[in-house]
């Protein structure tokens, strides 16, 4: 592990504490070792960003992600803002959950990261539930906002990123919000076929992403694990009940929507997740 002194002892700690927590909650799977990209020992550089990259062997790496090179393959980067230590702001931590969980979805997809929304929004949703579980709390309780209105109109543009000619991640994507909702709002239709909430999730956090590599297009997947096709989804998310929020908040312009119907319990633990059947 590369985690630099920048970092705060209690940081360092509770970045121990959280892998070990998913670790044991949701272990990646063997078949990441026939992932090319994937080297061993998988390397983690973390940093404050009150100092400049301290890396050398990451020249230039800045953010959050898993990223790939040449020489170490792929590799988790943390570059935890400073803001968030003075702000004490729970996604210094929620972050670690975050890009844990590409991982897991790298080792059961074999890299098939497709579509963004449900890559990104899975991670998201982790992330969330992970700080509900741990630190009674999480973006849940401010209502996910802001999703963005777009998503019901055009949910084809969370397929990809911005950098790729799509929405994930953009003004109308912020902390992938709108992505989580989708996501979100694919598990509530589950659970509208009377299935339990814990298996709902699982379905979409664990089986489709393992279903992947057995279709070459992803539609084929969704249709195989949901029993439902995207443009169906895609049509009840325009159909469904998800009012403009009619809040303006300084930092946010545009029309979010009020996705309170699709939270969900604030009881559920990831633990249930991974274990559901
Ligand atoms: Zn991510």
């Amino acid at each position: 592990m590369n985690i630099d002194s920048s970092l705060p002892a209690a940081w360092v700690a509770e970045f121990e504490t959280t892998m070990n927590n998913l670790g044991a909650v949701l272990p990646v799977s063997e078949r990441i070792h026939s992932v090319p990209d994937i080297k061993m020992p998988f390397h983690v550089f973390a940093w404050n960003s009150a100092i400049p990259n301290p890396f050398p062997q990451i020249r230039g790496a800045s953010g959050a992600s898993i990223s790939g090179n040449d020489l170490l393959g792929k590799h988790m980067i943390l570059e935890i803002p400073e803001r968030e230590f003075i702000d004490n702001s729970l996604h210094r931590y929620a972050v670690i959950a975050h890009e844990y969980f590409h991982i897991y979805q790298i080792g059961l997809s074999e890299e098939i990261m497709k579509p963004t929304w449900m890559i990104e929004g899975g991670a998201t949703i982790v992330e969330e539930i992970y700080t509900q579980q741990y630190y009674g709390q999480s973006e849940f309780d401010r209502g996910l906002f802001p999703v963005s209105a777009t998503v019901l109109n055009n949910p084809q543009a969370f397929e990809r990123f911005e950098r790729d000619g799509g929405l994930v991640g953009s003004p109308a994507d912020i902390n992938y919000n709108s992505s989580a909702f989708m996501v979100l709002a694919l598990i509530d239709m589950l659970e509208g076929r009377a299935i339990p909430e814990a298996c709902a999730f699982k379905l979409v956090l664990k089986d489709f992403v393992a279903e992947r590599p057995d279709h070459v297009d992803w539609r084929d997947a969704f249709q195989s694990v949901f029993a439902m096709s995207v443009e169906d989804f895609y049509s009840a998310l325009r159909d469904g009940p998800y009012p403009s929020t009619g809040a303006t908040d300084d930092w946010y312009q545009g029309a979010a929507i009020d996705v309170g119907a699709v939270l969900p319990s604030k009881s559920l633990t990831l633990n249930e997740i991974f274990a559901a059947t």
